[in-house]
């Protein structure tokens, strides 16, 4: 499960600080030097780190902390809202657009979890009332459209395609005139991925940008390819634009670096976590819950 490693690390320096009753400046500097190493560990962005260690010893060493009854725990309490912090701070949401249909476009490299996600979305969002429409705009991975197909029978929702043969932008254009002549208020569509960025990917995305331009494109992003992931998103985020963050296999990524980088490096908000490989694996992305799983 995600931050194992870092959340074993973490109690261990504060069980530490807990066993001392008063707190010294050099106890909490010691304990934060601690956390500094987990973090590295734990493979998060080292200017991130830096930052994140720099914030806390500048609240947690002040005389409220160390004056406190109870010094660890309000070391501790510090640490988790910038945990939060670190992770984006509150929830944030899909935009749904004021007049339907709400036009969601996908984007991510082949293999980080993008058709499944789309799946994934789709049974969430129908649980939240709305209609999706699937749309298969991927005509190079082979299968990508058959995948497309069979998650939506699964879901229960229409999957739209036009076959491998025709440009994305009509396709996704196609897409939303069928929903809006079909009652599906919210349009998810599944475009191409390749393995690695090129310009080729980029200008497809921001063809299909341009002429739907969609109310959410969310970027979706493996991981447990940790600092890549965040480079992935830089580019991306660069390239395109993107409104938030998919991050997938949360639940084999036993480190986090992703995680805990991502939203501050790119300044985009993750907004749903995907926990495994089912359909119902896909949750929306709360920081504090995930701040509070690191610290127990
Ligand atoms: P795409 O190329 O980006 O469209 O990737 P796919 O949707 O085909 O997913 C690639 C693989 O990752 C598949 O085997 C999925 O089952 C798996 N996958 C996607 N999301 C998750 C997740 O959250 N957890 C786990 N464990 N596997 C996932």
């Amino acid at each position: 499960m995600i931050f194992e490693g870092l959340a074993d690390k973490l109690q261990g320096a504060f069980d530490k600080l807990k066993g001392k009753g008063k707190l010294s400046e050099k106890d909490v500097k010691g304990a934060l030097r601690e956390v500094k190493l987990a973090l590295l560990e734990a493979d998060v962005n080292f200017k991130v780190v830096k930052k994140f260690v720099k914030k806390i010893e500048e609240r947690a060493v002040g005389h409220e902390v160390l004056t406190s009854l109870t010094p660890a725990q309000q070391v501790i309490k510090i640490v988790n809202e910038e945990l939060t912090e670190l992770m984006g701070g509150t929830q944030s949401k899909i935009t749904f657009a004021s007049n339907p249909p709400t036009i969601i476009m996908m984007a991510g490299l082949q293999g980080a979890g993008k058709t499944t996600t789309v799946g994934k979305l789709a049974k969430l969002l129908k649980s939240q009332g709305k209609n999706p429409l699937l749309v298969a705009a991927d005509i190079y991975r082979p299968a990508a459209i058959k995948q497309l197909q069979v998650l939506g029978e699964k879901v229960e929702q229409p999957v739209f395609t036009m076959g491998d043969k025709q440009d994305p932008v009509d396709i996704a254009k196609a897409a939303i005139s069928h929903a809006e002549s079909n009652g599906n208020d919210v349009v998810i569509i599944d475009t191409a991925g390749r393995l690695h960025i090129d310009e080729a990917l980029m200008d497809e995305l921001k063809n299909v940008k341009k002429a739907v331009k969609p109310h959410e494109i969310l970027l979706v992003v493996d991981s447990m390819t940790g600092q890549d992931a965040v480079n992935v998103a830089e580019n991306f985020d660069q390239a395109l634009g993107v409104d938030g963050v998919v991050l997938t296999k949360l639940d084999g990524d036993a480190r986090g670096g992703a995680a805990l980088s991502i939203s501050s490096v790119t300044g985009k908000p993750i907004k749903f976590g995907g926990f495994g490989e089912k359909l119902e694996d896909l949750r929306e992305f709360h920081p504090d819950r995930m701040a509070s799983r690191i610290l127990g």
